[in-house]
């Protein structure tokens, strides 16, 4: 039995004026600043104009500050991952202060709750109580500077709904790489969350991401690739870049009923009403 090799990943159709609201370009080995114009540009290519590039440790937020104020087209988030809580010592939050008042880092996160990583590698991720601690601090940064709050939710919807719930607001709540149910999506859009659609809205088997898509109004949805990650269909389990973007683009069009120039205008409008630029 030969396996059918596995497609090199191709952008889509050029869409001007695209975005990724979420991705990592440290991961996607863009670290110098030729790097990180490599992979700008190729994306630029398939219409993205703009990125917003997540540090999920310190080292990677350096980088992520780093990468958006060399390349104007680059905003940063930054954050300590919730697998990576233990991390958020007194020296980490002294510096993630500083970082969040940067104007060039636009969102904190990602922040949140991973009980999958907990369940699959207890000895590696931080315990549910330093998740729920680290992200109850990277709530109140958002509210403190008014910055966007991103964030990871992995298995974690009860403890998510509910600490957001009893936690101080911040103006803008980002679900990054949405993957609930729909009862959560709707809760979620009842609270005046965004949703960010990643690559797994393009999955066979994810109808129920795609009427989530359909169910959000035009500010209350984004699109991202979560790169190196979930690479959308037809490329699933190939490496991500921001390049692919367009695919996930088409898929939350279609879902839509609209044209995937319009999903550009509609993100693009909440990409910077979110982000605050
Ligand atoms: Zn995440
Ligand atoms: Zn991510």
């Amino acid at each position: 039995m030969s396996k059918k090799p596995r497609p090199t990943p191709v952008p889509a159709e050029r869409v001007d004026g695209l975005i990724d609201a979420h991705t990592h370009l440290a991961s996607c080995r863009a670290r110098s600043p030729e790097e990180v114009d490599a992979i700008v540009a190729r994306a630029a290519d398939a219409g993205v104009a703009r990125i917003c590039t997540v540090g999920d440790g310190l080292e990677e937020a350096e980088l992520a500050l780093a990468a958006a104020h060399f390349d104007e087209r680059v905003y940063a988030a930054c954050a300590i991952h919730p697998t990576r809580a233990h991390e958020l010592d007194d020296a980490a939050r002294a510096r993630l202060t500083e970082m969040a008042a940067d104007e060039r880092c636009v969102a904190i996160g990602e922040t949140g709750i991973d009980t999958y990583w907990l369940q699959h590698d207890a000895e590696g991720t931080a315990p549910l109580n330093v998740q729920e601690e680290a992200f109850r601090w990277h709530i109140d940064l958002a509210v403190q500077t008014g910055k966007a709050l991103m964030i990871h939710n992995r298995e974690g919807d009860a403890e998510i709904m509910r600490i957001l719930a009893d936690a101080p607001r911040p103006e803008h709540v980002i679900l990054h790489c949405f993957s609930s149910p729909l009862d959560v999506a709707r809760e979620a859009l009842d609270r005046g969350y965004v949703l960010s659609f990643a690559g797994n809205v393009t999955f066979k088997r994810n109808e129920e991401l795609r009427e989530a898509a359909a169910l959000a109004s035009a500010g209350q949805y984004l699109i991202e690739t979560d790169a190196p990650y979930m690479t959308p269909e037809p490329f699933r389990g190939a490496r991500n870049e921001p390049a692919l973007i367009g695919h996930t683009a088409n898929v939350v069009a279609e879902a839509r009923g609209i044209t995937p120039e319009q999903v550009a205008q509609e993100v693009g409008e909440t990409f910077s009403r979110v982000y605050g630029l």
